[in-house]
């Protein structure tokens, strides 16, 4: 620790020179390496990181790159940890932070936006215009841990205060990493979507942000929800997250049918495309009613060619979500403090620090019906 910090620590919680972290060599390469521990500024804590959940987007950074931003460029060979759904306590805070207490259980939301462009305004800080530009000459201070600052596969990290949410004693490591999950599809569907109680929401694709989005939907009213995906075991959880009907693509001719069949020859007020394949987008576009909205919460790693005229002739919404802004996350936080759902039924695995590596396949593959993987990183 330099002697020129200012901020506050305490003997209760001792603060090591240095940590372990996984740090992105090559495209798909990851190693273990020893990194400085770095203290907090204004309106900064330091997180001792207790648990990270790894999320579809980490398999895409450390095999592909983007959305990962590092200096302006790929994230490769560039000293970069990734990782983004982290929770943790605090062990340090930054000169004149009094909103947290060393000792405080977080969880944290990725983005801290500049606080200073049109989007951050808004509070659409996912949005932020100057994403990406926090080095060298351009620093306009945004911060995305695990996209374009360092983030949560090691032990130690810094965090704005804006982006972190108090954990409390009852909800555990595990299921406080997926806060920041529940948070995005809390911010798809309301904040951004305008969903009220009583409309109907379908979601397509049971991984994560599919089963919280049943969840979160269900919790905020809305009737019926339908999940669709083509995994039994996946769609037996939705229905304990809330999911009032399950569609298996396998077993059903015509989707598109199978759900007006459910809400009606109108089609659903809601879906949220969780899936990200061409025919998934086509199929939300027929089964949504006019006017209805269409939330896409998953990309397709191509462009794709979806029905275009359908959508303007019916007036139908399309918007992407990115994140989890406008601080959807602690109205997430708030349903499952309440119970209103159980997260943890989307928690799957838990995995040693050393075993990052096999944590990463098991996602990768979904060996062993995994959904949501956690790294503790103090066990190493
Ligand atoms: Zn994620
Ligand atoms: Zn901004």
């Amino acid at each position: 620790m330099s002697i020129k910090f200012k901020g506050k620590t305490s003997q209760k919680f001792p603060i090591p020179k240095k940590m372990k972290a996984w740090v992105l060599g090559n495209p798909g390469e990851l190693s273990l390496v020893n990194k400085i521990v770095e203290m907090p500024n204004k309106s900064e804590v330091l997180v001792k990181i207790d648990a990270v959940a790894i999320c579809a987007t980490d398999l895409d950074v450390i095999s592909r790159g983007p959305p990962a931003l590092i200096e302006g460029g790929l994230p490769f060979n560039k000293n970069f940890t990734p990782g983004h759904e982290y929770m943790g306590t605090v062990v340090a805070l930054g000169p004149s932070v009094d909103e947290f207490n060393i000792g405080d259980r977080v969880t944290v939301e990725i983005h801290s936006g500049c606080g200073q462009c049109k989007r951050c305004r808004m509070g659409m800080y996912t949005s932020c215009h100057n994403y990406g530009l926090n080095y060298g000459d351009v620093n306009k201070g945004h911060r995305a841990n695990g996209f374009t600052t360092d983030g949560g596969f090691k032990q130690y990290a810094i965090n704005n205060i804006n982006t972190l949410i108090k954990v409390p004693d009852t909800m555990s490591d595990e299921e406080a990493t997926l806060v920041v999950t529940a948070g995005t599809t809390m911010y798809g569907l309301t904040e951004l979507g305008g969903l009220i109680a009583a409309e109907s929401l379908v979601i397509i694709g049971p991984g994560p942000i599919g089963l919280l989005g049943v969840a979160v939907g269900k919790a905020l009213g809305a009737g019926p929800v339908i999940l669709i995906g083509t995994r039994d075991s996946r769609l037996e959880i939705g229905k304990k997250l809330g999911a009032d009907f399950t569609l298996n693509i396998k077993n059903e001719t015509d989707i598109v049918q199978a759900v007006k069949k459910i809400v009606g020859e109108k089609g659903a007020d809601y879906v949220m495309e969780c899936a990200g394949t061409e025919q998934a987008l086509n199929d939300a576009i027929m089964m949504t009613n006019r006017g209805g909205k269409i939330c896409l919460a998953a990309f397709p790693h191509n462009a794709v060619k979806i029905n275009i005229p359908h959508m303007v002739i019916n007036n139908i919404y399309m918007f992407g979500i990115r994140g989890e802004g406008k601080s959807a996350t602690h109205r997430a936080m708030e349903f499952m403090k309440e119970k209103k759902f159980d997260a943890k039924l989307v928690h799957t695995h838990t995995f040693n620090m050393i075993d990052l590596p096999i944590a990463l396949k098991y996602a990768r593959e979904r060996i062993d019906d995994a959904i949501k993987i956690v790294i503790k990183p103090h066990n190493v």
